[in-house]
């Protein structure tokens, strides 16, 4: 058994890093695959950050990523840059597999692989991601005082971004590539009685213009194919997430939207053993505070778990 671990650590954003904070202070000796191409997470796609406490002025999102690594490590967290691509966690110990094929196995693992947000899939949008291109209204809405701002989407979290950005905004422009909305009734109501809201019906985005920041969008009716223009300075990108949960499918129960379900308010899945924090769990809030808060919990809960198998 001396090659089993106590605890894997999957994933590199808040939760992963403050869950490998806590495991490694608790000399739980922790092992976490932070990803081959992304360590760091969701903020290390963007400039300021200006919501997480103890910075009061704020902290490059690079910069926060980097110092929650560092302070893992400084307490003996053992941090791979690699990806896990199997796991099998339904046994007493648990196996992960790296892109080497080299298996790795522990009595708990934390999973905190996060959820992609949906982009457009055009030129520019990962390039000006923080210059005006945002995928979150809460994060950044402060930032965009005074503009003309654009939402992409006809969901509810489309017509929650938009209400929201329309307390900052000068206008607010809703593209959706229907002619109707999918976002509840009531959501709908709240957004067409915004007087700093319109809508731009079936059309999507063609091109986001812009060198260093966002200048404006081109967009294309989908139903005549006529291209227009669209001078903004802000576009929020509200069309969808996707929780990294592939691996996880037929072993870890998910809900219906794809996302790890967990016994809340603890971070245990439906198999012993095996803990789930930040956006992989959560599409309600999505924030690295609540990230970190929940990768926390699944330190607490996992060193509790071992503590009763010893
Ligand atoms: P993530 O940060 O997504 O990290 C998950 C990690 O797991 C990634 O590094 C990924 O590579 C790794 N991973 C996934 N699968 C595997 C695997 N198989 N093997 C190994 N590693 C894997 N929140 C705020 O509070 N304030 C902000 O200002 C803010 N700005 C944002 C700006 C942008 C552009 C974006 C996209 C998000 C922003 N957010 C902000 C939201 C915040 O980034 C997320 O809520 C937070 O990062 C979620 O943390 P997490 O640890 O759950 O997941």
């Amino acid at each position: 058994m001396s090659d089993v671990r106590n605890v894997i650590i999957i994933g590199s954003g808040p939760a992963g890093y403050t869950a490998a904070l806590y495991t490694a202070r608790a000399s739980l000796k922790p092992l976490v695959f932070e990803g081959a191409v992304t360590a760091g997470g969701a903020l290390m796609n963007t400039t300021e950050v200006e919501n997480f406490p103890g910075f009061q002025d704020g902290i490059m999102g690079p910069e926060l990523m980097d110092n929650m690594r560092a302070q893992a490590e400084r307490f003996g967290a053992e941090l791979l840059p690699d990806d896990v691509v199997a796991a099998d966690l339904t046994g007493e110990i648990k196996t992960v597999t790296d892109t080497a094929g080299t298996v790795h196995k522990a009595k708990a693992v934390i999973v905190a692989t996060g959820s992609q947000h949906r982009k457009l899939g055009l030129p520019n949008e990962d390039a000006l991601s923080g210059r005006g291109v945002s995928w979150c209204a809460t994060c950044d809405g402060f930032f965009f005082k005074d503009q003309d701002i654009a939402v992409i989407g006809g969901g509810d979290t489309a017509m929650e971004e938009a209400t929201f950005l329309s307390r900052f905004a000068k206008s607010v422009t809703i593209v959706h590539r229907r002619d109707t909305l999918r976002a509840s009734k009531a959501m709908q109501e709240r957004a067409f009685a915004d007087p700093k809201i319109t809508f731009i019906w079936d059309s999507e985005v063609a091109e986001i213009q812009g060198d260093q920041k966002l200048s404006g969008l081109k967009l294309r009716n989908v139903k005549t194919g006529e291209l227009s223009d669209l001078a903004v300075t802000g576009l929020f990108i509200a069309i969808g997430h996707d929780p990294r949960t592939e691996l996880f499918k037929g072993q870890l129960e998910l809900d219906e939207e794809g996302y790890l379900k967990v016994d809340a308010p603890s971070t245990r899945t439906n198999v012993t053993g095996v803990f789930a924090a930040g956006d992989v769990v959560d599409h309600t809030y999505r924030q690295a505070i609540t990230a970190a808060g929940t990768g926390c919990s699944a330190a607490l809960d996992a060193e509790r778990f071992l503590a009763a198998l010893a």
